[in-house]
């Protein structure tokens, strides 16, 4: 299996769109992998978790054809992570000659609405033949047409009333965990996983050196989510550790977060960064 981080920043982006924060003014001076757009990933270049406002970016950047994706899981509503002004732009007169004609989105129900919303500002016949969204609820597995099996977990996220997502992701005897918008997962997380074999974890890096919250991660709660996962049997020496989505607040440029993490074992994502496990 493959991964591509298309993006990795938190909802501001880093330089923060507004931002003169010393972190923001030196990742503008210092460019390359310092520069992060907000988070978007693809999976065997065939399955997009997450669209982002930066998503049209990611598209030119790195040479991709998202009229040719036909699946998009949404981890949860904000506006970091699924921008739906952008996936309405999939028909006549703003598309023509769809490679792939429908789209599925799923998602939970925040997102959903969301969707709905963005549906109402469109006025093209053709949008409700090439979007479908399909509802998906916590710990409930579900396949796709591409040949992976798909589990929703939840996340400790957001508000109380959205159910934000994290995804295992399992083809082929390989097993994908990205989680990102995490926090310390919820109890009913840690017993999914329990005993069940990853081979690739994506974790939630916001805070970096600085506080997260409870709703976040940091390097130091990656760590303790990694100890978990090994006593879990869910993580052993064949895990590859990504951490990802960073925020200015973080302070630490890429190379910094590399000296950073020298004994963790944890790669560092920077966008379009792609590792094979
Ligand atoms: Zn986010
Ligand atoms: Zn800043
Ligand atoms: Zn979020």
């Amino acid at each position: 299996m493959n991964i591509k981080y298309l993006g990795t920043a938190a909802a501001e982006g880093w330089p923060g769109i507004f931002c003169h924060c010393e972190a923001c003014e030196k990742a503008r001076k210092l460019g390359g992998k310092n520069i992060r757009s907000r988070s978007q990933s693809l999976v065997d270049d065939c399955l997009l978790i997450d669209y982002p406002p930066d998503g049209y970016w990611h598209m030119i950047r790195n040479n991709l054809s998202f009229g040719k994706i036909a699946t998009l899981l949404v981890t949860h509503s904000h506006q970091d992570h699924f921008y739906p002004l952008d996936l309405i732009l999939r028909a006549e007169p703003y598309c023509y000659k769809l490679p792939t004609p429908l789209l599925t989105i799923y998602g939970n129900r925040h997102v959903e609405e969301e969707y709905h919303h963005a549906l109402k500002e469109v006025d093209c016949n053709g949008i409700a033949q090439s979007l479908h969204f399909q509802r998906i609820e916590p710990f409930k597995s579900f396949t796709i047409s591409e040949g992976y099996t798909i589990t929703p977990l939840l996340a400790n996220h957001g508000s109380a009333e959205e159910d934000c997502l994290i995804y295992l992701i399992e083809k082929d005897g390989k097993t994908l965990f990205y989680a990102n918008d995490s926090g310390l997962y919820p109890e009913a997380t840690w017993e999914y996983l329990r005993g069940r074999h990853l081979d690739l974890i994506s974790f939630d890096c916001t805070g970096v050196i600085a506080s997260a919250g409870s709703t976040h991660m940091n390097l130091e709660t990656n760590r303790v989510a990694k100890k978990r996962l090994i006593e879990l049997g869910c993580a052993d020496e064949h895990t590859t550790f990504v951490i990802n989505h960073f925020s200015h607040n973080g302070i630490l440029m890429h190379d910094e977060i590399l000296d950073a993490t020298k004994e963790d074992a944890f790669l560092v994502s920077y966008d379009g960064f792609s590792v094979d496990f």
